[in-house]
């Protein structure tokens, strides 16, 4: 299968989700999360429509760039982001989906004030409060959310979230209806229901988390076939 025919059925089985979900499947983004493949793949699947790339490493990303892999197509951050590499990604990206502490809102706040921009972020939930993962607790998140909208550099427009991976699908299917309800509450009581992403689902759980009420899929593998880490 080619990465077009990839995607088509990705789109095929997004589309019947959302119905099933009684939704309008326009309203949901598919980004391709591209970590791993080269910039000739990345060039196929905004061909093939995908409606933004989303990369992992700076530095793969920095020389990815250099090659214009993403040309023709946003191109987000959606990886784990160290407080010093922030002023790399910053401006050089529409979406950080991966803003995920008060430090590293910070961080992003300094960087796109020198840069005389704005930042569009999502906060990231650690909704399985794992240790090894980062992110906002469900406990901090209105924290966060709250005191992102003192940072005049940055405009928050909504939540991301990664279940943990060992999640049944009983118990993802209620971390993706737990996240779904804080990105309500906060859009609602905080941020003058300005949200447009909620993101969330991968390659395996697009469709479930589409049920739950994502704007906005992150899928790897079911596009550009397994990743071979050398
Ligand atoms: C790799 C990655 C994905 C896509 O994972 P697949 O299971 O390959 O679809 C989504 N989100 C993030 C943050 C990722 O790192």
């Amino acid at each position: 299968m080619s990465i077009q025919e990839n995607i088509a059925k990705v789109r095929e089985k997004m589309a019947a989700a959302a119905r099933e979900a009684g939704r309008n499947p326009e309203e949901i983004l598919l980004i391709g999360a591209s970590k791993m493949n080269d910039a000739a793949a990345c060039r196929e699947a905004i061909a093939a429509g995908v409606d933004a790339l989303g990369e992992n490493r700076v530095q793969e990303m920095t020389a990815k760039l250099e090659e214009h892999a993403y040309d023709g197509a946003p191109l987000h951050f959606i990886g784990h982001l160290q407080r010093n590499k922030v002023r790399q990604v910053v401006g050089r990206v529409s979406l950080i989906q991966s803003a995920g502490s008060l430090e590293l809102l910070s961080e992003i706040e300094k960087a796109a004030a020198n840069k005389h921009l704005i930042q569009d972020v999502l906060l990231e939930v650690n909704i399985g409060e794992e240790a090894a993962k980062s992110g906002f607790l469900p406990g901090e998140i209105f924290q966060g959310a709250e005191n992102a909208l003192n940072l005049p550099h940055i405009r928050v427009r909504g939540l991301m979230t990664i279940p943990p991976a060992d999640a049944s699908p009983e118990e993802n299917r209620r971390y993706f209806d737990q996240v779904w309800r804080l990105f309500v509450d906060i859009n609602e009581k905080m941020y003058d229901n300005s949200f447009e992403y909620l993101s969330m689902g991968m390659s395996g759980d697009y469709e479930e988390a589409i049920r739950s009420g994502a704007t906005m899929v992150r899928v790897g593998t079911a596009i550009f076939g397994g990743r071979h880490y050398t």
